[in-house]
Order: C-alpha cells, then sequence, then structure tokens
C-alpha cells in the first residue's frame, strides 16, 4: 500500500514551501521562527536537493555538492540555523592546480593570490590591488554591460595564465563563462577571496540531519516524497497547492522549484502578463554536471595530495571546452578521512561541468557506453597523482546532467540554476501573483550553497512581510 504522506495535514497553512533544497530549507527555517505555519514539501525520498549524498555498498558515503564554499557560510548558518551547524565549517588550505601552464597550491585568499600572482606571473602589485577592488566593488544595482572577458582584458590583457588561474576555480563554482556579466564572477570571486574556501565537517547527511532537527524544533510540518503538481491561483492570489492528488491551503507559496519550472509548469502562462512570460521565456538556464564518484576498499589509504584539485590539459582556459564530453578540465574532491571525523574511509569525486544537450538525447546503450568512457578517463586522470590508485578502488559510478535532473527536477540538469537574468524574474513574480515567491538558484550570484541559503533568507523575509500585511488587512475586514 502507498503510504498516505500527506497524513495529517492542517487545513491551512499561513506558507507551502515547494522543495527542500538550502534555499527551501532556509527560508522554511526563518519564516517558523517568525511564528508562521509552514508545510514543507519535497517531491524526493531525501532532503537537501542538490545538497545530498548517497550509500553504496562496501561502507561507502559519496557527497554531491561538498566541494567547497566561501567563510559566509559561517554567519549565514550561526544566524539563520544553529550555532552547531556553523562551528562545523572548517577551511579547506591545500587548493592545487595542475594544467599546461602552470601548477601550484594555494590557500586560495587574497593574501596568497596576490602573492602568486606577483610573484609568480609577475603582475605589477598595483594592477592586482586594483583587480581585487574592482571585483569586490561590484553590486547588483551597477551597470551590468561589461562582461568578464572584459574585467580581464582591462586588468591584465592577453595573460591567458592569469585569466585561467581566476576563472577557471569559479566557472566550476557557479558555472559562469567569460560572457558572462562581470557582476557574476566579481561578487562569487570576492566571496571566495575574502577568507578562502570552507566544507561542512561531518558530511552533507550531517549538516541536513541537522537542519531537520532544527526545522522539528521550530514546529515546521516537513514531508517527503510529495510532488507538487500546481499551485492554485485565483484572481491573481495563490490559493494553495496539488500535490498527491489533495488540494492544500495556504495564504501564501514559496517554490525553491527551478525558476522555469515554477513558472512554465507549477504556475502556468495563463496566470502571467506576456510581458513577464517573454521575459520569463527568455532566461537562460546555467550549465549541469558530470561527476565520477571513486570509492577507496577499507583498510587502503590515500597521501595527502591536497584537498581540491583544479587539473586539465587543455592549453587554455576556455568556456566553451569546459562543458564539453570530452573535457579534461575537471576538479578532484579529496575525502580523506577527517571530512567525518571517526570514520577511516577515502573517497574521491570528480566533477565536471557539462551540457544537458550531449547527454540528454542518447540511447541507453550510447549513454552506458559514454558513462564508462567518463569513468575511465577520469581515473586515468587521477593516476597522475596518485599512481596505484586503480587496484585501491572498490566501488565507481558516474552521475550525468540526467541524474541531476531525475533527483532534483531541475530543468536540464542545471548545477547553478539560470543565467543573471533570472534573478530579475524570480524576483518580480511576487508582483504578477500576490503570494506567490521563488526562492533558489538563480542568477549566477545566488546559488551554491551561500547563495541559495542567503536567498532563502531574503525571501522568507518578503514571505513574513506579506503574511503581516494580510493579516493586518483581513484584520481590518473582520473588524
Ligand atoms: C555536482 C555539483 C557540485 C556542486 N558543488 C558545489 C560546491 O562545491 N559548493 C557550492 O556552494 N555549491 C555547489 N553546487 C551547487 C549547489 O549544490 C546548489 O546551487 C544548491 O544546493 C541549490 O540549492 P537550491 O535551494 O537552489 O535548489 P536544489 O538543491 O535544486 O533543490 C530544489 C529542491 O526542490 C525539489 N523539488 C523540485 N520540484 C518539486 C516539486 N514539484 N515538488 C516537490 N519538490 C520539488 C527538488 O527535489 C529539490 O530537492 C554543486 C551542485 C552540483 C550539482
Amino acid at each position: 500500500m502507498v503510504a498516505d504522506r500527506l497524513r495529517d495535514i492542517k487545513s491551512h497553512y499561513d506558507v507551502v514551501i515547494i522543495g527542500s533544497g538550502l534555499a527551501g530549507l532556509t527560508a522554511a527555517n526563518c519564516l517558523a521562527k517568525c511564528g508562521r505555519s509552514v508545510l514543507l514539501l519535497e517531491q524526493h525520498y531525501n532532503f537537501g536537493g542538490m545538497a545530498t549524498w548517497f550509500h553504496r555498498k562496501g561502507g561507502h558515503i559519496f557527497d554531491i555538492s561538498l566541494h567547497g564554499f566561501p567563510i559566509g557560510m559561517i554567519k549565514s548558518c550561526r544566524k539563520y540555523w544553529t550555532k552547531e551547524i556553523s562551528d562545523s565549517i572548517v577551511q579547506l588550505k591545500g587548493i592545487r592546480f595542475d594544467n599546461p601552464q602552470f601548477q601550484l597550491q594555494t590557500t586560495f585568499d587574497r593574501q596568497d593570490f596576490t602573492r602568486i600572482l606577483v610573484e609568480e606571473f609577475g603582475i605589477e602589485s598595483e594592477t592586482v590591488e586594483a583587480f581585487f577592488d574592482a571585483a569586490r566593488g561590484m553590486d547588483f544595482y551597477d551597470d551590468q554591460s561589461m562582461t568578464t572577458r572584459e574585467l580581464f582584458e582591462k586588468f591584465f590583457p592577453g595573460r591567458s595564465d592569469v585569466v585561467r588561474m581566476l576563472m577557471e576555480p569559479i566557472a566550476y563554482a557557479n558555472g559562469s563563462t567569460l560572457d558572462d556579466p562581470a557582476i557574476s564572477y566579481g561578487i562569487v570571486f570576492s566571496n571566495f577571496m575574502s577568507k578562502g574556501v570552507y566544507i561542512f565537517r561531518g558530511g552533507t547527511d550531517k549538516l541536513i540531519y541537522m537542519m531537520r532537527q532544527e526545522l522539528k524544533a521550530n514546529g515546521v510540518d516537513v514531508r517527503k516524497q510529495v510532488l507538487v503538481d500546481r499551485v492554485v491561483v485565483e484572481d491573481g492570489t495563490v490559493r494553495g497547492v496539488m500535490a498527491n492528488d489533495k488540494f492544500i491551503s495556504c495564504g501564501a507559496v514559496l517554490s525553491n522549484a527551478n525558476l522555469k519550472t515554477t513558472i512554465d509548469k507549477l504556475v502556468g502562462h495563463d496566470q502571467l502578463s506576456p510581458e513577464f512570460v517573454a521575459q520569463a521565456k527568455a532566461v537562460r538556464l546555467n550549465n549541469s554536471s558530470c561527476q565520477v564518484f571513486i570509492g577507496i576498499r577499507e583498510g587502503e589509504t590515500l597521501d595527502h595530495i591536497g584537498d581540491l584539485l583544479f587539473t586539465s590539459v587543455d592549453p587554455e582556459f576556455d568556456s566553451v571546452r569546459l562543458c564539453a564530453k570530452d573535457v579534461t578540465s575537471r576538479t578532484f574532491s579529496m575525502y580523506y578521512p577527517d571530512t567525518r571525523p571517526g570514520s577511516n574511509r577515502y573517497a574521491v569525486v570528480s566533477s565536471t561541468n557539462a551540457n544537458w544537450d550531449d547527454w540528454a538525447h542518447l540511447s541507453e546503450d550510447d549513454y552506458q557506453t559514454e558513462k564508462k568512457h567518463l569513468i575511465e578517463t577520469t581515473i586515468a586522470a587521477l593516476e597522475k597523482y596518485i599512481p596505484d590508485v586503480r587496484k585501491k578502488i572498490d566501488h565507481v559510478e558516474a552521475a550525468t546532467p540526467r541524474t541531476f535532473y531525475h533527483y532534483t527536477h531541475q530543468a536540464m540538469g542545471a548545477t547553478f540554476g539560470t543565467k543573471f537574468e533570472g534573478l530579475q524574474v524570480s524576483m518580480d513574480l511576487p508582483k504578477q501573483i500576490h503570494g506567490l515567491f521563488h526562492a533558489g538558484s538563480v542568477g549566477i550570484i545566488m546559488s551554491g550553497w551561500l547563495g541559495a541559503i542567503n536567498y532563502g533568507v531574503i525571501v522568507a523575509n518578503e514571505v513574513d512581510s506579506l503574511c503581516h500585511e494580510d493579516g493586518k488587512s483581513e484584520g481590518r475586514m473582520a473588524s
């Protein structure tokens, strides 16, 4: 018998949240702490969206998106989650680059990058400082016509090696290309450069467990394996959602589903102005990803070769090549036992950027062949750093854009939501339909763990204000 995932739900909630990505989870927590009744609906059997993990036979555990985030996560988690969550965030100090243009190790912060740019790349220190200041000074309301390519050309003309060092890690971190607005690079780059790269010690499983405990303590009604089919709108106002064939009444809906899916499928164009629909249609999705999960047999060990290894044999940085199926530019995330204190296990996860179209339409046979090729080329690349790794591996598997689509319903498996223009559309949604909000990876700058959490907070505040205003007007009508 199929379990009734919506058993005992209330007849009405202040807010229904669609999706338990980091933006949805954080918004739910903030709203519950403001005293709102909140129902969080997640279609998957796990919570966390892309912030997730999985187990495999042989005692393996793999994290999907725990590779690195900026220091801002410490403050955001302390303020909007708990001190315990925030206290588990630790710095990764061994960030390595290995490509035909340079080999180096760095702590990935402004001071060390300045040293490298001046001492190893021979750039004038005034130029480096001016570049950092320009990147740091960018904000959403600036002129957005300058591209990242133009920004680099302004400060480091003809220096493809410098461009590679500054750009490649950020392209992995938010999917931005040289042709995206410079601001989408500048904000994320500056966030990392402030104090380096951090991860959550204990693994994603522990983080999501702690978040669920906190949601429970704050009274959020959390349901998994509930797919929301539709947001119900009448006379331009949200009335509720349809999920698992049930109508659930609410005063506001916050969708953490992909922005385009929210607009095209959950809401539908007939509820929106033609101008807004045209604007939403023009929003481009960001690229997707491939990953190879490499499990090391129990009892085997790996030498420390760095925490994050950006490796490539491509001659120069190239945004198009970075997503190609025969990509050689990849990030190896090394999981040593201290990732999960108390464990003695090692794992390696390789991540590459990828195009949905290269993977989506393959026949099943071709798909399996391409996955095998991806696994083989990845292990071959890893052997350069750990020559005997093959004999230590006892589990390996690959994920592709199809995998990310399957588990999160992100349109085209988009790893980082939408391109820059998606942010305005996401922010304008409540102006179209009273009580409808969106929070989640959009606009490049609001993506990644930190971006998703912070956007969840921003939108939760707007939802709370609306609940407050609507409550006042109901009170006025009743009196
Ligand atoms: C391979 C990879 C590596 C990454 N590495 C990093 C990294 O190192 N650092 C970093 O900061 N970020 C990283 N990211 C990005 C980061 O994980 C995401 O930007 C962030 O987790 C997205 O959160 P979100 O809230 O926007 O949405 P998502 O995580 O996409 O969550 C959306 C949720 O909504 C649910 N949902 C969708 N539709 C419905 C529906 N109709 N009904 C019910 N539920 C629904 C989905 O199942 C999902 O749980 C990585 C991502 C990938 C894929």
